[in-house]
């Protein structure tokens, strides 16, 4: 750490990766657009902060609309050229074999680049964040060979067949959440079906995606195939949302945003999905296994501090069991280590930002005033820096609470009891949203029943929270549309022609 400057070294302490911080020494950050790293045109840089302890990491370029035109240049140019999309399908597969390897290789410097700049604990990015990533390159890397059309049955005179072919431009803007992880949800689909891509990630958490963009240069992916804009939601973002030469937005954020997207989209018409935000039931019947319902539920919200769209947010316990099962989720979250995310044996690191930290602060205040009662926390943390919640179970909560109603994304409970199977569909479907619903039950038909009638895109039974690159994620009502992961990504990225050729 000798070389490394003081303010670095403080910024980054308890940091163990000597690659992290050699990637850290070597800033500014640039934009990669056309294979190549520049800086923004304006010159303007923002600063990246580890939010364990509100200290500059870097500094990194301030991409907006003219750095947007130029990328999406070099991008369409990329595309037209068909430098990617007509490579052998198995040229194009070992491509993004290449890319995973690359993220397994550089592994440790990866999850700790990510927890200095989200703040999760590195237990949680060593073992989800980047094996999860490298795991959905090599899953679609699977499909590049694997995209078929299909021949019709047409009239004899007739040989008509389709063609799935990719869509373009995509213009992909992620959230800060999961940033190396939403990154590759979202460009290893693209790739796979021979898109060239321009990914904004989140202001917040650049480092990652910027470091994801140096390992897809030394894949040796050709040029203008994948950029990297980095810059701030107004400015960068929403100059993909609006360009007239983007073909296809992707988004993951929030619904606020998510509806902005939406319209500024309708200039070109392009296409549109959209994993927005979300309140999710998480269901527990008296006849659960109550060890592995309070572990679940505490994984469903605590994970991230609570920053995740399919948080467990409101966990439904039937009266009956109520105070025995809010008694031990406040149990299990009393014995989550807080403290320096880089520590592995950290459980729960700070929010993402000083605005999340505030926003939740506020809703801690707000479920307080309704009547809500924190069985456990309920208070920021106490340390003396950084923005740290403490894990918080809030009893007493009904289904119309501020804090029942809206996504507090944060590590907060919101405990809903309910009288029996109707009552709880009623208020478990009774949201804006539907990104994910779980329900915890021995009895296999009332399972398969409830899960049936909730309106969620993902439903967990007796779990919480598993995702897998092969199954498809996305929402139903306000929450989005369009499914990402599976083959349904495929969907996502390709558009299909009919071909009709006359015989004779
Ligand atoms: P959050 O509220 O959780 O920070 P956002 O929905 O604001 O989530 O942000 C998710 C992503 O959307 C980020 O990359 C952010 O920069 C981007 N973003 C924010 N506002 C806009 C906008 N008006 N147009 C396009 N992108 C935006």
């Amino acid at each position: 750490m000798a070389s490394v400057s003081a303010s670095l070294e403080s910024a980054t302490r308890g940091a163990k990766s000597s690659a992290a911080l050699e990637f850290l020494k070597s800033a500014p950050k640039k934009l990669l657009i056309n294979g190549k790293w520049v800086p923004s045109k304006s010159g303007k840089t923002f600063e990246t902060l580890n939010p364990a302890n509100e200290q500059v990491l870097a500094l990194v370029a301030e991409g907006d609309k003219a750095d947007v035109d130029e990328a999406v240049k070099y991008a369409r140019k990329a595309f037209e050229d068909f430098k990617w999309a007509n490579l052998s399908p198995h040229a194009r597969a070992r491509f993004l074999l290449k890319i995973a390897d690359l993220i397994e290789q550089h592994a440790d410097e990866l999850a700790e680049l990510e927890t200095l700049d989200n703040g999760k604990p590195l237990f949680e990015s060593a073992n989800i964040d980047i094996p999860g990533a490298a795991e959905t390159f090599r899953y679609y890397a699977g499909f590049v060979t694997k995209i078929y059309g299909e021949t019709n049955p047409s009239d004899p005179s007739m040989f008509n067949y389709t063609l799935r072919e990719p869509v373009g431009v995509c213009g992909q803007i992620i959230p800060w959440n999961f940033p190396l992880l939403m990154a590759s949800w979202k460009i290893a689909p693209a790739l796979a079906c021979g898109n060239v891509v321009i990914l904004k990630p989140a202001e917040q958490t650049p480092l990652t995606a910027i470091r994801l963009g140096e390992l897809i240069c030394e894949a040796g992916l050709p040029e203008g195939v994948v950029q990297i804009i980095t810059g701030f939601g107004p400015g960068a973002g929403s100059s993909i949302a609006e360009h007239p030469d983007i073909d296809k937005v992707a988004f993951t954020g929030s619904t606020e945003v998510g509806k902005i997207i939406l319209k500024a989209s309708a200039g070109n018409l392009k296409r549109v999905s959209l994993e927005l935000g979300g309140k999710s039931p998480n269901i527990i019947f008296p006849d659960a296994d109550m060890p592995s319902a309070v572990f679940g539920s505490a994984l469903g919200i605590f994970l991230n501090q609570g920053q995740v769209c399919c948080a467990g947010s409101r966990v439904f316990v039937q009266e009956s069991v109520y105070d025995q099962f809010t008694d031990s989720l406040s149990q299990m979250a009393s014995t989550l280590t807080l403290g320096n995310p880089l520590d592995p044996n950290t459980r729960m690191g700070p929010l993402v930002s000083k605005e999340q930290h505030d926003r939740v602060k506020g809703y801690l205040k707000a479920g307080k005033a309704e009547g809500a009662k924190a069985k456990i926390g309920g208070e920021p943390g106490k340390q003396e820096a950084g923005y740290f919640i403490q894990p918080t179970v809030f009893t007493g909560v009904n289904n119309q609470m501020k804090i029942a109603r809206e996504e507090i994304f944060g590590p907060v409970a919101s405990a809903i009891p309910f009288k029996d199977e109707t009552d709880v569909v009623l208020q478990g479907n009774d949201t804006d949203y539907g990104l994910a619903a779980a329900v915890w039950t021995k009895d296999i038909n009332r399972a398969l029943t409830v899960a049936r009638k909730l309106k969620a895109g993902t439903v967990w039974i007796n779990t919480y929270g598993i995702l897998d690159p092969m199954s498809p994620f996305g929402g139903y009502k306000q929450s989005g549309f369009g499914r990402e992961l599976g083959k349904y990504a495929i969907d996502l990225y390709t558009q299909i022609k009919s071909v009709w050729c006359k015989i004779g």
